[in-house]
């Protein structure tokens, strides 16, 4: 049989079935991706082993330090972002916490928007209480706000492109600038705009952060998250850290997320569409107190929007019913082509009700300092036709 060797043929049964012929393409290439599940490699000898420990640039050895496949996503990102390399992570929040991990320790201060992805406002939460990191909020459209809450010991400044549910577009050169002015990293987390619409790194970002759960993967089946970096240096550092901490992502994610991302340049431009389209038509309905999109000329940040997405603003939007906070509950119930689901990102179009789920845990004045109103309602728009979802969306009005 091809690619056996006398010796394997020499084998007995029960020991040949254990090493199958591990078959080379050759002559030809794969046109996909090929899924490298195996967890380890094997090696000629024992330098060249010891050699591969060394980082994220070494042979494979084994999946937590690196693997063909989840390389292959890496890449992709990082080439997307235009960073020198990736980390991939078992979701988001992994990504999030290898980075946070990797580069903080007591006594750091860190410097964060106020209108976090409810993960990471934990996150920060929970290394300022138990692990002596200490977290200044600021609101993240103002450069002297970073400026005034510098200190000797910050290491890092987090940003979010688009913040959730209100879609505030955070002015990322002017922030990530007061950081550098100082020397302090600027981690940006990415996820709402994709790279197709926003690249941070070209605003001199040093970190760029993915819940790949969401559009990169796009098809609300998987869960990965990336962390791309600027420089090899800093990449290499997380790598050493990531590969303790064993967020690791599973090839087959990889592979999914690949398969998914391979189509985001047709979605991105669906989500941006459909999101603008329903925007407007939601702006003028009577039911609805107030849009929050950054592409309508009403929205705090649609000059912003214009200069740092001029390629779209994404999918995801807010409203304020005018009914308040019965309105939004009777009216994410009512909605029938859209699903009442805390996701966005994906192919189906999602609608939530941010004070009485995702944002439970804030105050009303914190809600307030956070453009949350009891009737507001976020809306993740799909890919589905643009006007079955306004249908949907117009009859869950009609009943309120
Ligand atoms: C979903 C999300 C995360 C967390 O990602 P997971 O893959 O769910 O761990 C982080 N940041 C943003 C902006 C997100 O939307």
């Amino acid at each position: 049989m091809g690619g056996m060797s006398d010796y394997h043929h020499g084998l007995r049964p029960e020991s040949r079935i254990v090493h199958p012929p591990v078959t080379e393409v050759t002559g030809s290439r794969p046109l996909g991706v090929p899924l490298h599940q195996g967890h380890v490699f094997a090696f000629p000898d024992s330098d060249t082993l010891a050699d591969a420990f060394g980082g994220p640039d070494k042979a494979f050895l084994y999946s937590r330090n690196g693997n063909p496949t989840v390389r292959s996503l890496e890449h992709a990102v990082a080439d997307l972002e235009g960073g020198s390399g990736a980390l991939a992570a078992s979701t988001g929040m992994g990504a999030i916490t290898t980075v946070l991990l990797a580069l903080l320790r007591s006594g750091d201060h860190v410097i964060a928007q106020r209108s976090l992805y409810g993960g990471t406002f934990a996150t920060l939460a929970d290394l300022a209480a138990r692990w002596g990191v200490s977290v200044t909020h600021v609101r993240g459209d103002d450069p002297e706000e970073v400026r005034a809450a510098l200190r000797p010991t910050t290491r890092l400044l987090y940003l979010e492109t688009v913040s959730n549910p209100t879609a505030r577009v955070a002015d990322l050169p002017a922030l990530i600038g007061a950081a550098r002015e100082a020397g302090v990293l600027s981690v940006v987390d990415n996820t709402f705009t994709t790279p197709l619409l926003c690249r941070p790194i070209e605003h001199g970002a040093d970190i760029v952060i993915h819940s790949a759960t969401k559009y990169l993967g796009g098809h609300s089946d998987v869960m990965a998250g990336v962390a791309v970096f600027a420089d090899t240096g800093l990449h290499h550092r997380v790598w050493h850290h990531a590969v303790e901490q064993g967020a690791t992502l599973d090839p087959f994610a990889a592979w999914l997320t690949l398969r998914g991302m391979q189509t985001l340049g047709l979605r991105i431009r669906r989500h941006n569409e459909t999101a603008l389209d329903l925007a407007g038509r939601l702006a003028a309905h009577p039911a609805v107190a107030a849009v929050h999109h950054p592409g309508l000329p009403g929205h705090p940040d649609h000059e912003l929007a214009r200069r740092l997405l001029p390629d779209g603003q994404g999918g995801v939007f807010a409203v304020d019913l005018a009914g308040g906070r019965e309105a939004a509950r009777a009216f994410v119930g009512a909605v029938r082509l859209a699903s009442l689901a805390p996701s966005l990102g994906g192919v189906h179009t999602l609608v939530l009700h941010p004070a009485s789920t995702s944002h439970r845990q804030l105050s009303d004045d914190e809600l307030t300092a956070a453009g949350i109103g009891p009737g507001t309602v976020r809306i993740a728009a799909g890919i589905e036709h643009p006007e079955d979802v306004w249908a949907d969306l117009e009859q869950a009005l009609a009943k309120l």
